[in-house]
């Protein structure tokens, strides 16, 4: 049995696209602002500015990417201040930063946040009923895992 973390029915929303995928998520951003508007919106430097300027939310940035935004909202969702990403990563380029994608994905997946990585998990997510409602995540409890370990 992991520990619990209650959601609340206001998400804390982080946006993050490279380069090559800002355009899909300015468009998944556009259609999807009915919803967007109700939650918290939280952005790497760039993608950030993007979607407040070329959109109009309100977003909370943080450094570009490469300058360790990504870092930033890893930090952020350990601290419980993020709970949902929207990630739009580059299947087809490497980056600069990559161990700081790799290293927010995985804090992503430890504190069990929803992640979409593309427009199809986006739109499931959005559209799903507990977008809108409280959500109890499980994460894992590594004190107890330690003293298994141990034996
Ligand atoms: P950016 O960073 O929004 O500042 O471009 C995104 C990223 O590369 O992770």
């Amino acid at each position: 049995m992991g520990n619990k973390i209650k959601m609340e029915c206001q998400k804390h929303i982080a946006l993050v696209a490279h380069d090559n995928r800002k355009d899909d998520l300015l468009e998944w951003v556009d259609k999807n602002q009915d919803i967007l508007k109700q939650h918290f919106l939280y952005g790497t430097g760039t993608t950030g500015t993007l979607v407040s300027q070329k959109i109009g939310l309100p977003v909370r940035t943080y450094k570009s990417g490469p300058l360790g935004g990504d870092q930033q909202i890893g930090s952020r969702i350990v601290e419980g201040d993020i709970d949902f990403l929207i990630f739009f990563w580059d299947p087809l380029e490497a980056q600069p930063h990559d161990p700081d994608v790799r290293a927010l994905l995985r804090i992503a997946v430890l504190w069990d946040i929803p992640v979409a990585n593309n427009k199809a998990s986006a739109d499931f997510m959005m559209t799903s009923p507990l977008i809108q409602q409280e959500y109890e995540r499980t994460i894992v409890n590594y004190q107890a895992k330690i003293k298994i370990d141990e034996r």
